[in-house]
């Protein structure tokens, strides 16, 4: 895997890492109907910004993790391999 991974893979065991600026498509839509949204807070809980509306969340990170679909964009800090 060299390339920058832009799917959520299926069988991966194990945390998925998340960081700070990653972008993530979640299944569940947002109520405005966003699915997109920036990762701004990491924890317990992780914070989401829906960047179709602006609005911030917090989501229990095994919640979140069972629901990203794939990433939009992986943040600066992000490693690239
Ligand atoms: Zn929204």
């Amino acid at each position: 895997m060299t390339d920058t991974r832009t799917g959520v893979p299926s069988k991966t065991k194990g945390p998925l890492p998340l960081y700070l600026d990653d972008v993530v498509v979640l299944r569940k839509p947002h109520p405005c109907g966003g699915d997109t949204w920036r990762i701004v807070r990491l924890g317990a809980d992780i914070g989401l910004r829906c960047l179709t509306c602006g609005h911030r969340v917090l989501v229990a990170r095994a919640a979140v993790e069972r629901d990203i679909k794939r990433f939009a964009s992986r943040g600066p800090l992000a490693p690239t391999d």
